[in-house]
C-alpha cells in the first residue's frame, strides 16, 4: 500500500480572545523526524512493519487558542493538498487532525479538509482520519472518509495505539478484506469526562472489549469540546462496522452507535468532573494535607479554568492572589505565561530579589496583574516536559522558564513564600518537570496547583495524595452551564436532564 499522511491540528476555543495565526502552527515537515510516541511515528512504524510506502507531508500543530485566521487555515490547506498531489497516485490517505478546529468562515475545518482531500483523490482511495476525543463530529467529516478513529483515553495516553489501529483498518479495507461503514449518534450531552475514574473507565474498557466481534471494527466516543461554540458541539458516539460481515451495514452501524450512545448517556450523572469553587478547593487542599494520610506526594489542585490546552491564556492570577491573601503555606504553582517577567527575571539572574508585575495581561478572564516581591530561584532555558504515554513519554517543549519565590505583594512581603513557575511559552502542565527541574520536591507537605484540565493527571495522579478539580474564574469555565454559549444546541444534558424524553 502506498499512502500519504499530513494534518492540521488545533483545538479552537471560540470564546478565547487570542486569534490563532500561521506563526502559532509549528510544522513537522517531511524531512523532520516524527515526534517520538506520537501518531506520525505510529503511522510510520505500521507502514514499515507492513513493508508499505508512506509519504509524509507537513503536519502543523498549534496550541489551542481562539479562532484560526482564515488566511492561515487556507494557506495550510493549500500546502496539504499540493503535497498530496505531489505524492499521487496513492492507495490511502491518513489525516491526523484535532476535530475541533474552527477558522474564520469554517465552523467545521476538519470536514472541509476531508472534503477537499476526497475531491483530489476520488472515490476509490481510502481515507483514514485520526482525531482527539475533544472533537465536533459532523456529517461532512464522516461523508468524506472511510474510517475515523478517535482517542479513547483522557488524558490522551493512547494516540499512538489508535493511529496503529486506524492504519490496520485502512490497510484491510484497501486489500478488500473489510468495508468500513460508519454510524453516528448524538448523545445530547456536554461535559468533561476523565477516563481514569469509574464509570468512564468501565465504559472505555467495554468499548474496547466489543471491538472485533459482531462485525464491529471500532467504537469511539467523541466527548465534544464545550468551549467551541458551534452548532455541532457535544458528545457523539461513532461506530465503524464491517459492511462485508453484516447485512445493511449503514443501518447496523447507526444502531450500534445508538446502543452505545444511550449506554453512555445513562451514565450522565456520574461521568463528568464536578469541580469545587476556588475557596472550597483551597480549603479542601489544606484539610487533606493536615490529615497526613501517609501519602507519598502532594495535594494537587487543577486550575481548570486557565488551561492553555483548552485555549485559555494561562496567565490568570485569581488563584495566586487568593493564596497570598490567605497566606497559605507550602504552595507551588505552574505555569504562568508571562514572557516579559521571564525576560526580566533572566536578566536579573538567579538570586536576584526584585519586584515584578505578573500575569493578568490577556483580558478580564486573566484577572488583574499582581505586583509581587520575588526572588529569582532558578532559570531553565527550553524546558521540556515528559508526558506519560502508553509506551513511553511524549516530550513537550515548555519554553524558557523561571522559578520565582514569591514573598508576597509589594509592600506586604512577609510570606509565606509561594513557588511560582513562569514560562515564556504558553502551555499546560503535562509532566512533573516544571517543578522537579527547579528542585521543588513534590512531597506531602506541598499543595501543587497546575494549570490544566486533566492532562496533568497522567503524571501527577499516581503521586498525588488527592487530586482536586477547581472552578476558579477564567477563560475555560469548567461548569458547563456557566459557559456563555450562543450557537450550540443546548437541548442536551446538563441543561436538560432527559433530552430524549424517555424518562
Ligand atoms: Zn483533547
Amino acid at each position: 500500500m502506498r499512502s500519504f499522511v499530513a494534518g492540521i491540528v488545533t483545538e479552537t476555543n471560540t470564546l478565547s480572545p487570542m486569534p490563532t495565526g500561521l506563526a502559532d502552527f509549528v510544522p513537522t515537515r517531511p524531512s523532520d523526524p516524527a515526534p517520538k510516541d506520537g501518531s506520525l511515528e505510529a503511522f510510520e512504524l505500521a507502514a514499515a512493519a507492513a513493508g508499505d510506502t508512506l509519504i509524509r507531508g507537513t503536519t502543523s500543530s498549534a496550541m489551542p487558542g481562539g479562532v484560526t485566521v482564515r488566511s492561515a487555515y487556507e494557506t495550510m490547506r493549500t500546502r496539504l493538498l499540493e503535497e498530496l498531489e505531489a505524492a499521487m497516485p496513492v492507495d490511502a490517505v491518513f489525516l491526523p487532525l484535532h476535530g475541533a478546529m474552527v477558522a474564520e468562515g469554517y465552523d467545521d475545518a476538519e470536514g472541509d479538509i476531508i472534503t477537499h482531500v476526497r475531491e483530489r483523490v476520488g472515490p476509490d482511495v481510502k481515507i483514514g482520519v485520526h482525531i482527539d476525543l475533544h472533537c465536533h463530529l459532523t456529517d461532512a467529516m464522516l461523508d468524506g472518509c472511510d474510517a475515523l478513529v478517535i482517542y479513547k483515553e483522557y488524558p490522551h495516553t493512547d494516540m499512538a495505539d489508535r493511529a496503529t489501529e486506524l492504519y490496520t483498518m485502512i490497510a484491510d479495507a484497501h486489500a478488500g478484506r473489510t468495508r468500513p461503514t460508519m454510524g453516528l449518534f448524538d448523545c445530547r450531552f456536554m461535559g468533561i469526562m476523565p477516563t481514569n475514574p469509574q464509570p468512564m473507565r468501565g465504559f472505555v474498557d467495554a468499548m474496547m472489549a466489543a471491538e472485533g466481534s459482531d462485525g464491529i471494527l471500532s467504537l469511539s466516543l467523541g466527548h465534544g469540546f464545550p468551549w467551541g461554540d458551534v452548532p455541532d458541539s457535544g458528545a457523539r458516539m461513532l461506530a465503524v462496522v464491517d459492511g462485508l460481515q453484516v447485512e445493511n451495514g449503514e443501518a447496523y452501524a447507526a444502531q450500534v452507535a445508538e446502543d452505545w450512545g444511550r449506554r453512555f448517556f445513562a451514565l450522565r450523572h456520574d461521568v463528568a468532573v464536578k469541580p469545587l469553587t476556588m475557596d472550597d478547593a483551597l480549603d479542601r487542599a489544606v484539610q487533606v494535607r493536615s490529615e497526613a494520610r501517609g501519602a507519598s506526594g502532594p495535594v494537587v489542585i487543577a486550575d481548570q479554568a486557565d488551561n492553555a490546552g483548552a485555549g485559555a491564556a494561562s496567565d490568570s492570577t485569581f488563584v495566586l492572589r487568593r493564596i497570598l491573601e490567605h497566606k497559605i503555606e507550602g504552595c507551588a504553582l505552574a505555569m504562568t505565561w508571562d514572557p516579559i517577567v521571564v525576560h526580566v527575571a533572566k536578566a536579573a539572574g538567579v538570586g536576584a530579589r526584585l519586584q515584578v508585575r505578573l500575569g493578568g495581561k490577556m483580558g478580564p478572564t486573566s484577572g488583574d496583574p499582581l505586583d509581587l516581591d520575588v526572588t529569582v530561584a532558578g532559570v531553565e532555558d527550553d524546558l521540556v516536559q515528559l508526558w506519560p504515554q502508553t509506551d513511553g513519554k511524549l516530550p513537550s517543549p515548555a519554553g524558557d522558564c523561571v522559578h520565582l519565590v514569591v514573598h508576597g505583594f509589594v509592600g506586604d512581603a512577609a510570606g509565606p513564600d509561594v513557588d511560582v513557575i513562569v514560562t515564556s511559552r504558553r502551555g499546560q502542565v503535562l509532566g512533573l518537570e516544571p517543578f522537579t527541574a527547579f528542585g521543588i520536591d513534590l512531597t506531602p507537605d506541598r499543595i501543587v496547583i497546575v494549570k490544566s484540565t486533566q492532562h496533568f493527571h497522567a503524571a501527577f495522579g499516581p503521586i498525588a495524595s488527592e487530586v482536586i478539580y477547581m472552578a476558579a474564574p477564567g477563560a475555560v469555565a469548567p461548569l458547563m452551564t456557566s459557559i456563555p454559549l450562543e450557537r450550540a444546541d443546548l437541548h442536551k444534558f446538563p441543561w436538560v436532564d432527559d433530552p430524549f424524553g424517555d424518562a
